[in-house]
C-alpha cells in the first residue's frame, strides 16, 4: 500500500514537472529562455496598467479628421505580439511580414531637423504628425519656422525624449505655433528653464505630459508607434530615462533612442523587444557609450542618421561609433556635413534626401585617400545590368563604407550597385587602400 501511493506521487510530480516544462515553452519557445522569462512577466503586468494613453489618444483624436481609430490595432493584440517574439530570429520574421497593409495614397516621411548638437525629428504619416525632441531652447525659431513652412499646425503627439535642454529645449518654439493631443516625456518635471518653459506652452493648451510605459503601442496614421524604453528610470542619469521608439511603416521601421547608453540599451535587449529597423537614429549623437555593439546586432539597420553639431566640443560622433557602423555595413547621413535629412519610406523601400552635400563621406574618419588609391592596381566597374560579378573577380568592396567582401557575401547584394566595386588582386593590396574585412564572411 505504501508503495502505491509512493509510486503515484511519483507520477504526479513528474506531470507537474513535464507540465512547468510545457508552459515554459509556449512563452518563450527559444533557446534564450533565461534572459526572456524575466523580462516578460513584468512586461504584461505593465500593459494592463498601460491601456490609458491609447485610449487617451482615441479621444482626442475623435474631434480632428483622423483615421485613428480605425486603424488602432487594440494594444493587447500589439503587447501581445511583442511579448510572443523573444528571439532575434522570429523577431526579424515578424518585421519581415509586417501586421498592418499600408492604405492606398498613404504616406511617410521622416525629417531629420538640422539642429546642430541636438536631436529634432518630425514624422508625418497620413496627414499625422509626431515631433519627436525640438533641439535647443535657442532653435524654437527654427522649430516653429520648421512646422509654419508645412503649415503644420497641429501635432497628434510631441516627445521629449528626455529631460535635457538638447531635446527639450525647442519643443516650446512648437507648441507656440502647433496644438498638440498627446505629450511624452519620462518625466512630469524637471530642474531647467527650457523644461519649464516646455511644461509651460503644454498647460497653456491645457495638455499634461503622459509618461509613457515600455510595451504600450498607439499610432500615427497607418503606422504603429512601439515604446521600447524606458524600462526603468533612474533619473539622476537622465540620458538612460530616454524614450526609445520604434516606428513600423510596412516593412520599413525606424528607431529613435534619445540619448539612450549602453544600460538602457542592454535592458531594451533583456526585455526581448523586436529591434530590427531600417533607419537608426544614432543614440546620444553618436557618443562612444550609445550604439553598442550587442544593441547594433539586433537593430541591423541599412541607414543611420546621426544628429549632430559640427566641431562640437563633445567628440561626437565617436570613432567607436563611426567604425561599429562601419562594420555593421550602414549607410550613415549626418546632420553636421548634409543639413536636413527626409527619409521617405513607401512602406517596402525607403530613401533619402539632404539639404546639401550628398557625396559626403559621413564614415571617414581614417578612410582612403585618393593619393594612395592612385598608385594601386585598378578596381573593375561593375558590369552594367548584371548582379554577377566579373569573372576573376575575388573581392567586392564597398566604396562608402570601405568594407570588403568575398563576393560571396551576403552583405554584397545588399550593397548599393553605386559604392559596389569588383576588385580583382590581393587582400594586403586592399587593405592597403585602406578597407577592413567585412566581420560577416571574413575574408
Ligand atoms: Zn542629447
Ligand atoms: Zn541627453
Amino acid at each position: 500500500m505504501k508503495r502505491l501511493v509512493s509510486m503515484l506521487l511519483t507520477i504526479a510530480m513528474l506531470f507537474t514537472l513535464a507540465g512547468c516544462e510545457l508552459s515554459e515553452d509556449i512563452i518563450t519557445t527559444s533557446t534564450e529562455a533565461s534572459t526572456t522569462e524575466t523580462a516578460i512577466p513584468p512586461q504584461n503586468n505593465d500593459t494592463t496598467e498601460q491601456t490609458a494613453p491609447p485610449s487617451k489618444s482615441e479621444e482626442s483624436a475623435g474631434g480632428t479628421e483622423t483615421n485613428t481609430e480605425s486603424t488602432v490595432p487594440p494594444s493587447p493584440t500589439e503587447d501581445q505580439e511583442q511579448a510572443d517574439s523573444p528571439s532575434p530570429t522570429e523577431d526579424q520574421e515578424q518585421a519581415d511580414s509586417p501586421s498592418p497593409e499600408i492604405p492606398e495614397h498613404s504616406s511617410f516621411e521622416v525629417h531629420y531637423i538640422d539642429v546642430g548638437q541636438a536631436d529634432a525629428a518630425l514624422v508625418l504619416c497620413d496627414g499625422q504628425a509626431m515631433l519627436i525632441d525640438g533641439g535647443n531652447a535657442e532653435d524654437s525659431d527654427l522649430i516653429y519656422s520648421y512646422l509654419q513652412k508645412l503649415s503644420l499646425d497641429h501635432l497628434e503627439y510631441i516627445v521629449c525624449s528626455h529631460a535635457h535642454e538638447d531635446h527639450v529645449g525647442g519643443l516650446a518654439g512648437a507648441l507656440n505655433y502647433a496644438t498638440v493631443s498627446i505629450a511624452y516625456c519620462p518625466v512630469t518635471s524637471y530642474d531647467s528653464r527650457a523644461f519649464n518653459s516646455f511644461t509651460a506652452y503644454l498647460e497653456k493648451q491645457g495638455i499634461s505630459i503622459t509618461v509613457p510605459t515600455a510595451g504600450d503601442s498607439f499610432s500615427l496614421g497607418s503606422a504603429t508607434v512601439h515604446v521600447l524604453g524606458p524600462i526603468s528610470t533612474d533619473e539622476s542619469e537622465p540620458n538612460n530615462t530616454s524614450i526609445v521608439l520604434r516606428i513600423v511603416y510596412g516593412e520599413t521601421s525606424f528607431l529613435f533612442t534619445g540619448d539612450a547608453e549602453r544600460e538602457e540599451e542592454q535592458e531594451i535587449l533583456d526585455a526581448g523587444y523586436p529591434l530590427e529597423s531600417t533607419v537608426l537614429k544614432v543614440g546620444h549623437h553618436g557618443n562612444a557609450n550609445s550604439t553598442t555593439d550587442p544593441f547594433l546586432r539586433e537593430i541591423m539597420p541599412q541607414y543611420a542618421v546621426i544628429s549632430v553639431g559640427a566641431g562640437n566640443p563633445y567628440g561626437h560622433p565617436a570613432e567607436e561609433t563611426l567604425s561599429r557602423l562601419r562594420d555593421a555595413d550602414v549607410k550613415v547621413y549626418r546632420t553636421d556635413m548634409q543639413g536636413d535629412v527626409i527619409c521617405t519610406s513607401d512602406g517596402k523601400n525607403v530613401s533619402f534626401s539632404v539639404e546639401r552635400n550628398e557625396e559626403a563621406d559621413t564614415l571617414s574618419s581614417i578612410g582612403p585617400n585618393s593619393a594612395q588609391q592612385d598608385n594601386l592596381p585598378p578596381v573593375t566597374e561593375s558590369p552594367e545590368g548584371s548582379d554577377q560579378p566579373p569573372t576573376g573577380t575575388d573581392y567586392v568592396l564597398n566604396t562608402n563604407t570601405h568594407k570588403f567582401h568575398y563576393p560571396s557575401c551576403s552583405s554584397v547584394d545588399q550593397m548599393s550597385e553605386k559604392n559596389k566595386q569588383y576588385f580583382t588582386g590581393t587582400r594586403d593590396e586592399i587593405i592597403a587602400m585602406g578597407y577592413d574585412p567585412c566581420k560577416r564572411c571574413k575574408p
